[in-house]
């Protein structure tokens, strides 16, 4: 099953291994132990790097502090040295002076923690009573040297700005009487440094908010300093101490400035931390001893001024690294949650897993029964395919025989009406010819009367052997029209001329009406029109005793014609006899007249109609008739034809030349071979060339005229082309070979046929023949032929 999916879902082996674990519930919780150990351990990362963090806070704010403390008690002893430098370059320096000078300095405000600035002398005891008299010369009455008593040396603060009510309390005191102090006056004024004292009580104390405190001094000598190089020579040229008296808690508000929580500190004076040397406790405890271990803690020992501090700082007492668990705590309810999430979605997995493995297991189940029914379906479907194959199989071919029978039948039925043409043709051309001949003899009112109904009767036979022809051609689908340019003014022109006489004969009126914008210049098979106008004109005459034949040719206005084209619409209207309602319908059917006597009063053969309908349904139009019985009837049909360039439709339409049948004495009689078998045909045409003049050999057959041809000069060949021996599509072939051969000028050679087919007729051009001539001929069409052959063989 795993498999399956797997091979539909193009995954390696190593993705489906790693799915299959992920699938299992014991996954589940190997992942959960194990996520939550990660979160574990990234509990106490998270822990100590809090720790650490904290830990280096409490470094940096220890080591700020230490490096301000530093950094201020250097500048207060610079601004000692300044006092120094004023005093030993102004010439009497006064109280006033020096008072104007630490005004101008602006401590208070801009370095506060300092006590003030202060200037004290040694006095020597011989010198004690007319000092005090000289201060108190100055206004103060009440000055003396503190404490009082004998002492080896004195020294006396004279000038102390700012001279405040606090300051005031050191006015006059012997600082030497300390030995703390003396300690670090004496180190300066012998080594001409800056020194700070050791921890003192200052003078200035009262009983409230006593304040540990110490003191910086800075030697002033009566010549520049660095001249002086032993603590002889300075103390020789020693004149005072400038100083400055500092009370330590005042001094740290002053350099830190707001109260820090975050951070305790204590500073001992000298080098041991003990309650004695306790100077400075941030947290306001006089003693050291803390009941707690501090957190954190860092001791540095700073050396200023010659004296050493130590500063301990330390974390404050309530201080825990707890309060800045947050992050540690986030970790590990996040973690825990992310855990138990993944969890559930592993779990999850497998049983949305097991589930799908359930449904595609259900739908693999249903597929293969799917398969199989379908497979069956297909098994008798293609058993039913295979019958249905081998049926059609057989009937394709018994279809395919009927063809080839059907096929063979009309190839029969071509070929007997091709024979039976060419039988009755070959005979109605004697019958015709010979009836024609005989109409120039002298004869008798009855003997012309019987001539003339044995020409009436051939032309009939004609008419109806011509009409079975072009049925079964339409019938075998053997009749091709025609596509070629002609001119419709003139072909209507020609066909009225040709109907006229039929028309006059029985006193009726005809009357072409062309209607005006009917273009001239078409393309189509001007010869069918003509049958088809011939048909419907002259059974218009045939059928009309009286009134009018009106042929009218108009042009049919449409929405949609294709360019280049028009639909034209003839009709034929009679005042004839008409047909009655109920034979219309059954009109164009074949062999149908309106009643049998018909043929007996008019002749016919019942075809014509047929065959029109037929030829306008070839060229894509449609014929319809309306008739009322006795008042005439009204045949018409449209057809489309294109339009043709104006110049090709001229150059079809050749004047057609009259025969001219004039004797021509003087030029020399053509010499003609006549290849006839058919005596009476022999017989007829040679009256005809006689009487054309010409001198005539005759052949029977064309063995017999390519012999002639060879041995002797002519001027043109009729050859027939059915004939025994040697017919004459042979002959016609071997004399165009023999003219080659021997370099003869090809000789005019017409054919005699009575196969009126289209096909049968290329066979003869085909053979070599310049024209051709379709039994039976009148006496007209072959006087044209020969004389057309004569004047313009080009034109045959
Ligand atoms: P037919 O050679 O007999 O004229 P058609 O097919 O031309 O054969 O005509 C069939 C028949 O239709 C005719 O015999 C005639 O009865 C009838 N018919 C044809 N044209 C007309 C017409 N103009 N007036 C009256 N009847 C006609």
């Amino acid at each position: 099953m795993t498999r399956i999916r797997d091979q539909f879902s193009g995954k390696s082996n190593f993705q489906t291994r790693f799915i299959d674990i992920i699938h299992n519930p014991a996954a589940a919780w190997v992942i959960l132990c194990v996520s939550l150990s990660l979160t574990v351990v990234a509990y106490f990362l998270s822990v100590s790097f809090v720790q650490q963090r904290r830990s280096d806070q409490f470094y940096f704010r220890s080591l700020e502090i230490e490096i301000a403390i530093k950094e201020r008690l250097d500048i207060y002893e610079q601004v000692l040295w300044g006092g120094v430098a004023f005093l030993s370059q102004t010439e009497k320096p006064t109280r006033k002076r020096w008072k104007n000078y630490v005004e101008q300095l602006n401590l208070i405000n801009q370095w506060p923690g300092i006590q003030g600035i202060g200037f004290s002398i040694p006095v020597l005891p011989a010198d004690k009573e007319s000092h005090v008299t000289a201060i108190r010369a100055e206004g103060f009455p009440e000055y003396d040297i503190k404490p009082t008593g004998t002492r080896e040396l004195y020294s006396a603060i004279i000038w102390l700005e700012p001279f405040d009510w606090r300051n005031q309390r050191a006015f006059g005191y012997d600082m030497w009487s300390n030995d703390i102090r003396q300690k670090a006056m004496r180190r300066a004024r012998d080594q001409g440094v800056a020194a700070t004292s050791g921890m003192i009580l200052l003078v200035q104390e009262t009983e409230k908010d006593i304040q540990k405190g110490f003191l910086i001094y800075t030697p002033l000598y009566d010549q520049p300093a660095r001249t002086l190089s032993s603590p002889e020579d300075r103390r020789a040229h020693f004149v005072g101490w400038v100083y400055a008296p500092f009370r330590m808690g005042d001094l740290m508000k002053g350099i830190l400035g707001s109260e820090d929580t975050s951070i305790e500190f204590e500073i001992y004076d000298g080098e041991q931390m003990t309650y004695e040397n306790l100077l400075y406790s941030s947290s306001g405890r006089s003693h050291p001893e803390s009941s707690q271990t501090p957190v954190l803690n860092r001791t540095e020992t700073i050396t200023r001024q010659g004296h050493p501090w130590t500063l301990y700082f330390k974390t404050p007492d309530d201080f825990t690294f707890k309060s800045d668990y947050n992050q540690p705590r986030f970790v590990v309810i996040a973690g825990t949650l992310i855990d138990l999430l993944l969890f559930y979605v592993v779990y999850s997995l497998y049983f949305v897993n097991r589930k799908a493995e359930n449904i595609a297991r259900a739908m693999t189940r249903e597929l293969e029964l799917t398969k199989q029914g379908l497979e069956e379906t297909v098994k008798t479907r293609t058993g039913d395919l295979l019958q249905a194959r081998d049926d059609l199989i057989r009937q394709n071919k018994v279809l395919l025989h009927t063809r080839e029978l059907a096929e063979a039948a009309n190839k029969a039925k071509s070929e007997f009406l091709s024979v039976m043409s060419h039988e009755i043709r070959t005979p109605l051309n004697a019958i015709l010819g010979m009836t024609e001949l005989l109409d120039e003899t002298p004869l008798t009112t009855v003997q012309q009367e019987y001539a003339s109904s044995i020409m009436r009767s051939g032309e009939t036979l004609l008419e109806l052997v011509n009409h079975v022809l072009d049925l079964s051609r339409i019938e075998v689908n053997r009749m091709e029209l025609e596509i070629i340019p002609f001119d419709l003014h003139e072909l209507i022109r020609k066909h009225e001329t040709m109907l006229r006489l039929s028309s006059q004969k029985k006193n009726l009126e005809l009357i072409y009406h062309l209607a005006p914008g009917v273009p001239a210049s078409l393309r189509g098979d001007p010869a069918r029109l003509r049958q088809i106008l011939t048909n419907l004109v002259g059974n218009a005459i045939k059928f009309t005793e009286q009134g009018s034949v009106t042929l009218q040719i108009e042009q049919v206005q449409q929405t949609e014609s294709p360019p280049g084209e028009v639909l034209l619409r003839f009709s034929v209207q009679d005042t004839g006899i008409g047909i009655p309602d109920h034979r219309l319908s059954s009109i164009f059917d074949s062999f149908t007249q309106v009643d049998s006597s018909t043929t007996r009063k008019y002749g016919g053969s019942g075809l014509g109609l047929t065959i029109c309908k037929k030829l306008v349904e070839l060229m894509g139009g449609q014929i319809h008739v309306e008739s009322k019985e006795g008042k005439g009837s009204r045949f018409y049909f449209e057809i489309p034809l294109s339009i043709a360039p104006p110049d090709n439709s001229k150059k079809i339409e050749k004047p057609v030349a009259t025969p001219q049948l004039e004797p021509r004495a003087e030029t020399k009689p053509l010499r003609i071979l006549l290849a006839e078998d058919s005596f009476d045909n022999q017989l007829i045409i040679k009256k005809l060339l006689q009487k054309l003049q010409t001198s005539v050999v005759l052949a029977e057959d064309g063995k017999q005229a390519l012999e002639h041809f060879q041995k002797e000069d002519f001027d043109l060949v009729l050859m027939d082309m059915q004939m025994p021996v040697m017919d004459g599509y042979t002959a016609t072939r071997l004399i165009r070979q023999w003219e080659q051969e021997h370099h003869r000028t090809p000789i005019r050679i017409i054919a005699l046929t009575a196969l009126s087919f289209k096909e049968q007729l290329e066979k003869t051009t085909e053979a070599g023949c310049d024209g051709y001539l379709i039994k039976p001929f009148t006496q007209k069409q072959f006087e044209q032929k020969i004389l057309e052959s004569q004047r313009t063989p080009e034109a045959v």
